[in-house]
């Protein structure tokens, strides 16, 4: 069986990244969506709401699981059986990173591929950050997120006092 892992922070999960998970799962035989329990970069949700919100959205894709992961991505893609790591591209500097990690990760274990898609035209604008700011200042969501990530938000957003200022990583869209 070829076994691909997409890994991500997926903090949340929203429209781009389902794209590509089920655009995969129609090349590889099985998918794990592997969530990653610590990065560098402050979190919105905890490791198991992100595992939920993905559960969720791609529930109906028989070939993706998800998990999460607390170590080096080649080590868990070995364990895992997977022949590849699967990314998404959006713009020139996605390929940057995407291209020294590929390069690295190659170096740490020659035998698995790293398999970057190119995001769709409907959602290359889309990233987690963005949606996140949107969502805190009340913003409309809608077609970027499922319904129940967007759900979360609101409720992340909603409590008292909290505009998650100290969570979230604003971008631009404040000005
Ligand atoms: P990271 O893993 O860099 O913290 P994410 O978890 O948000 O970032 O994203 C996981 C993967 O999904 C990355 O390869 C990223 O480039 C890709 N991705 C993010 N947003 C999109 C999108 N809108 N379309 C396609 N791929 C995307």
């Amino acid at each position: 069986m070829t076994i691909a892992v997409y890994p991500g922070t997926f903090d949340p999960v929203h429209n781009g990244h389902i794209d590509i998970a089920t655009r995969a799962a129609e090349v590889f035989e099985h998918v794990y969506m592997a969530v990653y329990d610590r990065p560098l970069k402050t979190l919105l949700f905890t490791t198991q709401e992100r595992k939920t919100m993905l559960e969720l959205a791609l529930k109906d894709v028989p070939n993706i699981g998800v998990t999460t992961y607390n170590q080096l991505t080649v080590a868990y893609a070995r364990q895992l059986g997977a022949k590849a790591i699967v990314r998404g591209l959006r713009v020139f500097s996605d390929f940057e990173l995407e291209f020294q990690m590929a390069l690295t990760n190659k170096k740490l274990a020659s035998e698995i591929e790293y398999v970057c898609f190119m995001a769709s035209q409907d959602y290359a604008f889309l990233s987690a950050s963005v949606i996140k700011e949107i969502a805190m200042l009340g913003g409309c969501i809608t077609g970027m997120v499922p319904s129940h990530v967007a759900e979360a938000l609101r409720a992340k957003f909603s409590g008292p006092g909290s505009d998650g200022e100290s969570r979230v990583g604003l971008v631009s869209l404040r000005d």
